[in-house]
């Protein structure tokens, strides 16, 4: 059984309704990692919803975190905003509202595709409606529990002057630099490092739990059932174990099903944005892998499994890998082994599963048409000449508009330089020798009557360059350096498919050395 089902399954034997938490903290860019938390999330509510339970999701984004030091991106000034919740630090670029904007919301529109079904909440709001106020209570009214709890759970001895919140300083808006004074509901007094002496009301968000304990405190707010989380909170000591403790023993709930998560790696060299020259970011994996097959990558392997990413040749093997699991779900033809990967495919699509088959183009087919192709149009005229169209749907269109769009992001960012090629408008200036100039001329004769399409036309070419005496090495190599001035490229004859057929006659033609 797929693990998002067995969880799905564990969890509806343990509650009748099922709520699902994930989230992130926006104070950087965001890694392609991030995205495994909601992937994750999002199939155990489908896996749940599947089931005829009640499930629901929602996503917190972590804005009012401070901003812990002025990072190298930052412009310098930045350094004055350290200590600041980042929901009210300007964007660093001029472009948003504030700083947490600035790098959430394309991370966000990007998500959109994937179908990630949740309710999001901002945590900077949470305190300011007070939603916060009974769990900072109880941290400060039981400060010596949730002491001995820390002390125990992480072994470490715990300062005199512990407070679990950090009051907002009124004056330099800084969290970093105040000390508690003394509590009674609803305020904190606090005395800060810029000479601020003050209050400030824990229902009005005029401060802040720390991440020990904030984080039990949104499974006590919001009655969290699940929760997926990276590996790093659920060594022992962690987060995740104070959590359990901080949640029952102060705050009366019972703490998640935790999923922990392994990270996701980029493999490879070149895993470099070829014009910005920063790493892949999410917003990079989205826009170059289509959102089904984002999601595949993630469920076709257990959460406590890692992943490669690979965005350089890796991702038209993930690509083709999809494709075929594609067709098994649709032919009913997979092994037991391959059920889960069949279901992982179900579990991927951001609509639901279709009720047939779609059109399938393969990503590495696309690699070539479109840089044959001037536009979009010009892509669906090429595919028409060498694949099969007839009945393609309005929806599947759309799909196949993604997949070219995200062919087109990988080639310009992060494809390697050895399938990039274009094709010479006009004979390039090469030596044809008298072998060459043979085999171009009985190649010519053979291509006139030859059908249009990638296989023939590929037997074609090597069954001339062999009977010719240049051999099939050589005749490639000639072909290239006439239409791309290279001696090595895609798939020969698939490659000449795609190009118009009278263009390749006449190109070949005139490559012919006329003596
Ligand atoms: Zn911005
Ligand atoms: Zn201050």
């Amino acid at each position: 059984m797929h693990w998002a089902d067995v969880i799905a399954k564990e969890l509806m034997s343990r509650q009748d309704s099922n709520l699902i938490s994930a989230g992130i903290s926006p104070t950087g860019f965001i890694h392609v990692g991030s995205l495994r938390e909601a992937v994750t999330a999002e199939a155990v509510r489908k896996a749940l919803e599947d089931k005829g339970a009640d499930a629901r999701m929602i996503y917190l984004i972590d804005s009012y975190d401070p901003l812990r030091r002025c990072y190298e991106f930052l412009p310098e000034t930045f350094e004055g905003e350290v200590g600041k919740p980042i929901s009210h630090i300007p964007c660093p670029y001029g472009c948003h509202d504030t700083y947490a904007d600035h790098f959430i919301k394309p991370f966000m529109d990007s998500m959109d595709g994937l179908g990630v079904n949740c309710e999001i909440f901002w945590t900077h709001e949470l305190y300011q409606r007070g939603e916060f106020a009974e769990t900072i209570d109880a941290s400060f009214k039981r400060r010596d529990q949730v002491m001995e709890i820390l002390s125990t759970v992480t072994g470490r001895t715990m300062p005199e002057d512990f407070n679990a919140f950090s009051p907002l300083c009124h004056s330099c808006g800084r969290f970093s630099t105040t000390k508690v004074t003394g509590y009674e509901f609803p305020y904190v007094h606090y005395v800060c490092q810029c000479g601020e002496e003050s209050k400030a009301d824990i229902r009005r968000g005029e401060g802040k739990l720390s991440w020990r304990l904030e984080w039990p405190a949104k499974w006590k707010i919001f009655g969290v059932t699940c929760e997926p989380f990276g590996k790093d909170h659920a060594a022992a000591g962690g987060s995740y174990d104070s959590g359990v403790r901080l949640v029952r023993e102060v705050f009366d709930a019972e703490p998640p099903h935790p999923i922990p998560y392994e990270f996701i790696q980029l493999k490879g060299k070149g895993q470099m944005h070829k014009s910005t020259g920063s790493a892949v970011s999410g917003v990079d994996a989205l826009n170059m892998t289509p959102p089904s097959v984002f999601n595949y990558t993630i469920l076709r392997v257990n959460p406590e499994r890692h992943i490669d990413y690979d965005s350089e040749l890796g991702i038209l093997d993930m690509v083709d890998e999809y494709d075929r699991i594609e067709s098994m779900h649709f032919d009913g033809d997979a092994t037991d082994k391959e059920e889960d990967l069949v279901r992982a495919y179900q579990l991927s699509q951001p609509r639901g599963v279709r009720e047939t088959k779609p059109v399938q183009i393969s990503y590495r087919h696309l690699v070539n048409v479109v840089q044959v192709s001037k536009d979009f149009n010009d892509v669906l005229e090429t595919l028409k000449r060498t694949d099969d169209m007839r009945g393609i749907s309005v929806e599947e269109l759309k799909t196949l508009e993604q997949r070219v769009a995200c062919v087109k992001y990988w080639l310009n960012a992060f494809a390697p330089e050895s399938v990039k090629y274009t094709i010479a408008e006009d004979m390039p200036d090469v030596d044809i020798g008298a072998e060459e100039s043979h085999f171009l001329a009985e190649l010519l004769e053979q291509l006139k009557g030859c059908a249009w399409n990638g296989d023939v036309v590929h037997n074609t070419v090597y069954e001339t360059a062999k009977s010719s005496g240049l051999g099939a090495k050589k005749g490639f190599q000639t072909l290239y350096r006439i239409f791309i001035e290279r001696r090595n490229g895609p798939r020969m004859g698939y490659f000449l498919a795609t190009l118009e057929k009278d263009f390749v006659l006449a190109r070949v033609a005139e490559a012919v050395v006329k003596d």
